[in-house]
């Protein structure tokens, strides 16, 4: 009888990762996503994955899965002492069950590709959708389920196979928050009892509380490019209390490490670089930032994870917000703390009429693109320019998906401040008509 991972003393890894680098597409101006990745994974423990959107999580762990070849360095799966090979499966945010076969017959899925025998198939689908709480259910479609339901359901696809690493990205995500705790504190449960019949979970979230709620070890993953730029412990017995000083305490420790490295990437930045990826944060969200920071109780400082509860916002979404006043220089990224720059304390205060101006001359200084939008158009003795022209010069530099996105980001901002028109119809830049 084999003990359950938890009281597995010395470490035993399952796998390895070293100086893995992945970068998509050609080789010419195809930036590194990750970039030397080194970490190991050992048997009995929980590893959370932490990282801002684009900071290439599901890139890692789609290598770990087999499903993306890395550019370079090697993934290795350690045997277990037995001399047994370790396995994988994988756990999407999407669910990515097949619509038009049953709970079971998805379940089984995974082992059919394994041509394990009919029978056993069976009998493993059964107790495997058992063990999830998905008695019952068994000849249920898809459809005919919960979004809860159906992320059972890819955790029991997952488990049927009897990975020794078990690889979920974001899978609690695309749940309402009820919803996912509850799945959430049952997945911790199962795993605590040694009943999932896994070594290791290897877990991709951006959410800082629930990495701290499950995991025993915290991995930071830095962007562009992608490193693990931090690591934390959690030496927190389960089930964890939110509301535990020491929890609350880790989870600012988290954030002021990720923020810390949002600020000096911003700023490394030269500002005449035209191609800089701008998040699609919209004008209401950028004011409605300043805005806080600048009411009490915060009075121009406050601290990001206060400011995320107060605007109910998850990390994932503040940071783009944060990161873009930044790069507007409204904003500065202390030790964890948004303090307003005058410029920012400024526009709090200021009419709609002078945020405009505010906001144009902060364009004119420090948005590369939407000073060059605007020489273009100036120059144009026609003072127009079709949208593509910009589109095709920042794929240059970036991927079409970012060039798109920065694009339409300068193009609300420039806008706004009436630093140019923009035609959605002509898919058009043009100077403001005279009336
Ligand atoms: P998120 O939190 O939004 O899920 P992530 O950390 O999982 O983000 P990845 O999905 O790994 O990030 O993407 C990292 C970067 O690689 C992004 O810039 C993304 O646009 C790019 N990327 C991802 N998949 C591909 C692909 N198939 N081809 C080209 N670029 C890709
Ligand atoms: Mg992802």
């Amino acid at each position: 009888m084999s003990r359950t991972p938890h009281h597995i003393a010395a470490p035993h890894p399952v796998l390895s990762v070293e100086r893995l680098s992945h970068s998509y597409g050609n080789a010419e101006g195809g930036a590194p996503i990750l970039d030397n990745v080194e970490l190991v994974v050992n048997e009995g423990e929980v590893v959370g994955l932490l990282g801002r959107s684009g900071s290439g999580k599901s890139t890692l762990l789609r290598s770990i899965a087999g499903l993306v070849t890395p550019s370079e360095g090697e993934l290795r799966f350690i045997p277990d002492a037995a001399g047994n090979p370790r396995s994988v499966a994988m756990v999407f945010q999407s669910f990515a069950l097949m619509p038009w076969l049953t709970v079971q017959q998805n379940v089984e899925l995974g082992l059919e590709a394994q041509r394990v025998p009919v029978e056993e198939r069976r009998r493993r689908a059964l107790a495997a959708i058992d063990l999830i709480g998905l008695d019952g259910f068994e000849n249920a479609f898809p459809k005919e389920l919960s979004g809860g339901m159906r992320q059972r359901v890819g955790l029991a696809r997952a488990l049927v196979v009897e990975p020794s690493l078990l690889l979920m990205d974001e899978p609690f995500s695309a749940l309402d928050v009820l919803t996912a705790e509850t799945l959430r504190s049952d997945l911790i449960d199962l795993w605590g009892d040694g009943k999932l019949g896994i070594s290791s979970i290897l877990i991709v979230t951006h959410n800082i509380e629930e990495a701290v709620l499950m995991c025993d070890r915290i991995l930071v993953l830095s962007s562009n490019p992608g490193r693990i730029a931090a690591e934390f412990r959690v030496d927190l017995a389960q089930p964890r209390d939110r509301l535990d000083p020491r929890f609350r305490e880790l989870v600012e420790q988290i954030y002021a490490r990720m923020t810390q490295r949002a600020a000096p990437t911003a700023a490394a930045l030269p500002t005449h670089d035209l191609a800089r990826p701008l998040p699609p944060v919209s004008i209401n969200s950028l004011a409605g930032l300043i805005e806080e920071v600048e009411a009490a109780p915060f009075s121009g400082r406050a601290p990001l994870s206060e400011l995320a509860d107060t605007l109910q916002l998850e990390i994932d979404d503040l940071f783009p917000i944060v990161e873009s006043l930044q790069l507007l220089q409204f904003l500065d990224v202390d030790d964890g703390n948004a303090v307003l720059t005058p410029r920012g304390a400024a526009f709090a205060q200021e009419d709609v009429d002078q945020r405009k101006a505010n906001f144009r001359r902060t364009l004119e200084l420090h948005v590369p693109l939407a000073r060059h939008i605007r020489t273009v158009l100036d120059e144009r003795s026609t003072h127009q320019a079709p949208a593509r022209r910009f589109r095709d010069e920042l794929e240059d530099h970036m991927s079409p998906d970012f060039a798109d996105t920065t694009l339409r980001a300068v193009t609300e901002w420039g806008r706004y401040a009436e630093l140019f028109a923009f035609d959605d119809d002509e898919d058009r830049f043009s100077l403001d008509d005279p009336a």
